[in-house]
């Protein structure tokens, strides 16, 4: 029988218990421990299973979010577990790292009635766990092998949430990467406290036990071109991720210790899982004992901000040009940081940078900025406001002001591949194939920077596109030898 709803009337919000922000400092751990049962099924009593599921609607695979809250709540953990994976290939990743405050729980009908929203992304989590512990967890297993092949490139959370549904119908599926690990920037750009990285490897174990190869340490354009994949393969995936850095225009910016973004929490992370890390070793990509300025208001920034206090810097400053409610990163990572001692500068912008006489940086110059009205985008625009100099010691800075695609055809030597003007690869939004037959692309190399949640949305909807295009192809094969 449904166990009684609606709870939210009675019951308060209540995340997992969430650690004390001295021990976090101290720590590379996730943050909030998990749910335990009775928790968990009193706070997915708390939905009101509205008929129109607006947390749905706003989560980017559709989750049946009222569903598997009330096979929570009724302790039908399996079931839940099957509802909630049924859409997402990584639903235990999503309840870590999703902004659930701009998709699901933002939306929640209760939320907005003022009673707190259910905690849909912490009881996601708790169900995918669970499920990990029970062995429910198991490789897809196809009907049956097709021979028809896929390549992807790139192993983030687009290809391999692609890989998975190709497997489940069939397809041999190969996945290629840069990198020396699978999970694009799950595992080198999004910090252990926010996802740790056994949650990640177990996942890419689980792929490849279901029959999908890994090709690591290759990356296309080097170790082969776009052209040799298309004829290996019966189609191609291009799902290679963003990774050009935002540059700052401002003198001194060349000095040391001026790092970007990227670099600093990849050293992190290689150093989390065990790697030698020379550059972390040296000093040069580790903030232990400095004073450290980081520019930008996004989550990379706030990964970096937080980052640079578990490290045991001195100081920890994030300098943003607008003001808290302006800024693309979560609110409540903000909210973290600042527990963890971070001291955000908000509506200041570098102007220079003073270094010393090894010409490495020791002072970032700033002015004060005000927002002005907004322009075509609808956001304000940020004027320096004269005469506002400041200035902020730094012995490391870090740039952390967003990521656009890399030129792409160049790189995978396919000049004749159609890119928008910000580089990323077009597609037919009907099919998800590029201007070149049998190439289909997802995730932030066709959206720019972007979320987890939607390169799994992405690679799943790609999967089914390639099928549709593969099953076309081999119709037509048919057709051709029967007319023989
Ligand atoms: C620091 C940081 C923190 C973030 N935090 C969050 C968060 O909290 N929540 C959230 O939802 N999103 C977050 N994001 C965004 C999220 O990580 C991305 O939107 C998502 O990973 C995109 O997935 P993808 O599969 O398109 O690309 P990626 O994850 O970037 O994967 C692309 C893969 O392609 C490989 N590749 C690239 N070029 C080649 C080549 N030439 N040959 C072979 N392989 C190649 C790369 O090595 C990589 O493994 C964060 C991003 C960053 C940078
Ligand atoms: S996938 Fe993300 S948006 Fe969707 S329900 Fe889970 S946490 Fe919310």
């Amino acid at each position: 029988m449904a166990p009684r709803m609606l709870k939210f009337v009675t019951v308060g919000r209540q995340l997992p218990e969430k650690r004390e922000a001295a021990a976090r400092r101290t720590d590379f751990d996730e943050i909030f421990d998990e749910f335990d049962p009775v928790r968990a099924a009193e706070q997915a009593g708390r939905c009101s299973q509205c008929g129109v599921p607006f947390c749905q609607v706003h989560c980017p695979v559709q989750n049946n979010i009222p569903d598997w809250l009330m096979l929570t709540a009724a302790g039908r953990l399996e079931e839940a577990y099957e509802v909630s994976s049924a859409t997402n290939n990584f639903p235990e990743i999503c309840g870590r790292i999703c902004p659930q405050d701009r998709l699901c729980e933002g939306n929640c009908v209760i939320e907005q009635a003022g009673h707190g929203t259910v905690t849909i992304g912490s009881v996601e989590k708790y169900i995918t766990d669970t499920a990990w512990e029970r062995g429910w967890v198991k490789p897809a297993k196809p009907r049956r092998e097709l021979d028809q092949s896929v390549g992807i490139i790139g192993g983030g959370p687009g290809g391999l949430a692609a890989a998975e549904q190709l497997r489940r119908k069939g397809y041999q599926v190969h996945i290629y990467d840069r990198y020396d690990r699978i999970g694009g920037l799950m595992i080198y750009g999004i910090p252990n406290f926010k996802l740790e990285k056994q949650v990640v490897e177990r996942r890419a174990r689980l792929i490849a036990d279901a029959g999908v190869r890994y090709s690591l340490n290759f990356e296309v354009g080097r170790d082969a071109s776009l052209a040799d994949l298309r004829r290996k393969h019966d189609a191609v995936l291009i799902a290679c991720g963003v990774y050009k850095a935002r540059e700052l225009a401002a003198p001194g910016v060349g000095l040391g210790n001026i790092v970007p973004a990227l670099d600093y929490l990849v050293a992190s992370n290689r150093k989390g899982l065990g790697d030698t890390v020379p550059a972390f070793e040296n000093g040069s990509l580790n903030a232990a004992g400095k004073d450290v300025v980081v520019i930008g208001g996004g989550d990379t920034a706030m990964d970096c901000v937080r980052t640079a206090v578990r490290q045991g810097a001195k100081s920890v400053k994030c300098l943003y040009r607008r003001d808290r409610v302006n800024m693309p990163g979560s609110q409540r990572e903000v909210g973290h940081a600042e527990e963890e001692g971070v001291e955000f500068v908000w509506l200041a912008a570098p102007e220079a940078f003073v270094g010393d006489d090894a010409d490495r940086v020791t002072t970032v110059r700033a002015s004060r900025i005000h927002l002005g009205v907004p322009d075509s985008s609808g956001r304000q625009t940020p004027r320096v406001i004269e005469g506002s100099h400041f200035t902020l010691s730094a012995d490391l800075v870090i740039k952390a002001l967003g990521f656009d695609a890399e030129p792409v055809p160049t790189l995978f030597g396919t000049p004749d591949l159609t890119v928008t003007r910000w580089g990323t690869v077009k597609i037919s939004y009907r099919t998800m194939m590029t201007n070149l037959d049998g190439v289909f692309a997802a995730g932030d190399i066709v959206r720019g920077a972007s979320l987890v949640v939607w390169a799994i949305r992405d690679g799943r909807d790609a999967a089914e596109h390639i099928d549709t295009y593969l099953s076309a192809k081999m119709a037509g094969r048919q057709t051709a030898v029967a007319a023989e």
